[in-house]
Order: structure tokens, then C-alpha cells, then sequence
């Protein structure tokens, strides 16, 4: 299989091109013909798997198609809710890059820095929003933003969205959502509470399974350790004495953690 095989446009074909990206992954090959068919989608995968591009490049699509129907002023049409700034900035870049010959415009918007650069833009007029929930709606409530127009909704990393207490703020600006729309839902996980979640936003979804749920690499042995937050550094050092281990990827949850880890490294 081929993105050319998928029916997309060739101006989002290019792009692919240029990205030197040929074959569709196994979520993209799946979700592309049911976004497209304007189907509502409850999709189970996880980051590193290809979903970012398995919803923008339908959603620039049908923009882009739109567009064509009508060159009206640029309105939010589309609408992508992340739990982070980080993964809002990388769905922010995937537009960009994906839709770079669709003349489809995005910007995002976060929390922790100033609005200013972030209401400037969209002053200049957007087709697509990727934002973090806090900051939307601090924009809705300022009256920067209004969501009437957007017919392509997407919440992406539900179950994280969940984890870090996003819920009220998910409902209030799903209440603020037109009835008439395509939504999209991704998580990694499954739980009920996020299937409680998705039935309030999804009609009808296909589901759509990459990989089966919260699975991990049979390829990969875990171990989990439990510990205090006094004695983490003694048993990261005590793993990291294993001559065995020669490369280590270390993840901490927050910046100020990773940075007394590099310190206690060092
Ligand atoms: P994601 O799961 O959306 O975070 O994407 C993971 C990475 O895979 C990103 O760096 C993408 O640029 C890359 N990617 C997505 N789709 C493809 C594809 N069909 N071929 C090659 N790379 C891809």
C-alpha cells in the first residue's frame, strides 16, 4: 500500500514526498479512508506510531477541498485538543508540514507563556487550532476564540488528557462544540472511564486498533521498581553500576527531575 493508493490530493501527496515518506503506517492505512468517508473515528494508539499524520492529512483534505467549494474568510474549521505543549507544537508542525502546498493555515496556542503572539495569529485568521485545553479556554473566555465554525474536531491522547485532570475542562469545551461534526478520538489506553468519555463526543466511530491495547514489545523486558523520592538517586546508581547496561534512555516526568538527575550524573 501507498499514500497514493489512499486517494489523497496532490498537493498533500508533495508534501509526503518531500518527507520522503512513501508507505502509509498501519494506523494511517486503516484511519485516511474512514476520515475521509467522514466517518467519527475511536482510535487506540499510541504516540510513535504515525496517528498525528493519520489525522491531519484527511483534516487538510477536506479543508482544503472546502476551500475550494468556498474561499470565504479563514474561520476555525478544525479543532485538535492535546494535554501538552510539546505535543501540541508537533501536531502544529505536522499541519505545517503535511499541508505546506494546501495553503491551509494552522497556529497553536499553550499555556506558561504570554498570549500575545498566540492572539496575533489568530487575528490573522486560522483554518486549523491545536491547543491545550487550559489556554483555549482562557482565550474562549477572553473572547479571542470561538469554536462555531469547527467541523473537524479531534481530541488526541484522551487517556493522558484524563491523567492530568483535563476532564471538566474537556466538557466545557465540547459544550461549546457545533452538534454537526467529524470527531476524532485517540488514546493509548482504553480504561472505561475514557470509553465513557468518547461516547459523549463520538456517533457512530469505527474503531480503529493498531496495536492491541496498552501492549508493550514482546522484544522488551520490563521491571518495575518501587521506590522513595529520597532514595530514586541511590537506585539509579545502583542500576546503572550493571556493566551489562552500555546505553541508557532515561525519562523523568518533569523538567526541574530530569535536571537533578543530570546533576546527580554528573
Ligand atoms: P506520531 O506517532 O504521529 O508522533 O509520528 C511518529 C513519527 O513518524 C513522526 O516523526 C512522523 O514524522 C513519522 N511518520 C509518520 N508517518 C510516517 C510514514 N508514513 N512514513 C515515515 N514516517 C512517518
Amino acid at each position: 500500500m501507498q499514500f497514493k493508493d489512499l486517494k489523497i490530493i496532490e498537493p498533500i501527496l508533495k508534501a509526503l514526498k518531500e518527507e520522503k515518506y512513501s508507505v502509509p503506517t498501519a494506523i494511517q492505512e486503516k484511519a485516511i479512508p474512514l476520515i475521509l468517508n467522514r466517518k467519527d473515528v475511536l482510535g487506540s494508539a499510541q504516540t510513535g506510531t504515525g496517528k498525528t499524520a493519520a489525522f491531519a492529512i484527511p483534516i487538510l483534505q477536506h479543508l482544503y477541498l472546502d476551500r475550494q467549494q468556498n474561499n470565504s474568510p479563514r474561520k476555525i474549521n478544525s479543532l485538535i485538543i492535546t494535554p501538552t505543549r510539546e505535543l501540541a507544537i508537533q501536531i502544529g508542525e505536522s499541519f505545517s508540514t503535511y499541508g505546506k502546498f494546501t495553503g491551509i493555515r494552522n497556529t497553536v496556542v499553550f499555556g506558561g507563556v504570554n498570549q500575545r503572539s498566540q492572539t496575533d495569529a489568530l487575528r490573522r485568521g486560522v483554518d486549523v487550532l491545536v491547543a491545550t485545553p487550559g489556554r483555549l479556554l482562557d482565550l474562549m473566555d477572553q473572547g479571542f476564540i470561538r469554536l462555531k465554525d469547527v467541523e473537524y474536531f479531534v481530541l488526541d491522547e484522551a487517556d493522558r488528557m484524563l491523567d492530568m485532570g483535563f476532564i471538566h475542562d474537556i466538557k466545557k469545551i465540547i459544550e461549546k462544540l457545533p452538534n454537526k461534526r467529524q470527531s476524532l478520538f485517540f488514546s493509548a489506553t482504553m480504561p472505561q472511564n475514557i470509553v465513557v468519555l468518547s461516547k459523549k463526543i463520538l456517533i457512530n466511530p469505527i474503531k480503529v486498533q493498531v496495536s492491541p491495547v496498552s501492549s508493550t514489545a514482546d522484544t522488551i523486558t520490563q521491571y518495575l521498581y518501587y521506590t522513595n523520592k529520597s532514595t530514586k538517586k541511590d537506585l539509579l546508581i545502583h542500576i546503572l553500576k550493571d556493566r551489562k547496561i552500555t546505553q541508557v534512555l532515561w525519562f523523568s516526568r518533569t523538567i526541574p527531575g530530569s535536571e537533578r538527575i543530570s546533576r546527580v550524573l554528573k
